[in-house]
């Protein structure tokens, strides 16, 4: 079933008025930036960004920057969130693999865009930061995995989508491998010293076409994860 529209309705004292004009004003920036994907930027005028990020000000929360959030990792730009929920081309009834959930608010427009979203992070505070913000914002149909993404989520695979929020320095396979037929990959693939490039991937039966959507700047995939000695 689609999952048209189930938005939170974040109780009023949760989302001021300011933070309602903020969204506003943020998404009419993404909109000259190009985003015309209805759907998505009905959600992003929806969802309460600042829950996300909630060590910053609202004037912060709702800038078009990304800003850190602890654990080497960002809440990526929103335009770039916008560009990226855009080029996946959703209409409600996907499956989605998102790699690097970081604060969640990715992963919360995905949970209004497609039909079931699996979000893997490797650090587990994040993940469980994560995960209950999206539960207090009634996100029900998304698994949050604390796990290397490098792997994907073999468990769930194939995915309609799979969308990636932080930079491996070359693509990991099992990426495409759990990619279904049809399905379409959107990941920024680079170094931080190196331009990182936005890539959209599309398979078709046996063939791969790849499209390169810019240069990006996302934190890098960590991987192998780092070890710990004790
Ligand atoms: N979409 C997120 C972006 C978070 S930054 C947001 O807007 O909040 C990228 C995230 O990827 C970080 O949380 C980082 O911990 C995570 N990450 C880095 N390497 C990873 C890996 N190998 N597997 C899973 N997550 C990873």
């Amino acid at each position: 079933m689609p999952n048209e529209a189930l938005l939170p309705v974040a109780a009023p004292s949760d989302d001021p008025p300011r933070a309602r004009a903020l969204r506003e004003y943020l998404v009419d920036r993404i909109v000259a930036l190009g985003v015309r994907d209805a759907r998505v930027l009905r959600v992003m005028r929806e969802i309460p960004r600042h829950h996300f990020a909630p060590e910053y000000d609202l004037g912060e929360a709702y800038g078009d920057y990304p800003l850190s959030i602890g654990y080497e990792a960002t809440i990526s730009q929103p335009s770039l969130v916008g560009i990226m929920s855009e080029a996946l081309e959703l209409s409600g009834h996907e499956r989605v693999l998102e790699i690097g959930t970081g604060s969640g608010y990715q992963t919360a427009l995905l949970c209004h865009l497609a039909s079931h979203v699996d979000s893997v992070e490797l650090v587990p505070e994040l993940a469980q930061r994560a995960a209950s913000t999206l539960s207090a914002l009634g996100c029900t149909n998304v698994d949050i995995h604390t796990s290397d993404g490098w792997a994907g989520w073999p468990q769930g695979a194939p995915y309609d989508r799979v969308v990636v929020t932080a930079a491996p320095e070359v693509l990991p396979p099992a990426l495409l491998d759990q990619l279904a037929d049809r399905g379409r990959l959107v990941v920024p693939v680079g170094s931080q010293d190196r331009d990182q490039r936005l890539e959209r991937w599309r398979k078709a039966g046996d063939a791969l076409y790849k499209q390169d959507l810019g240069a990006v700047r996302f934190v890098p995939m960590v991987h192998p994860p780092p070890t710990t000695t004790s």
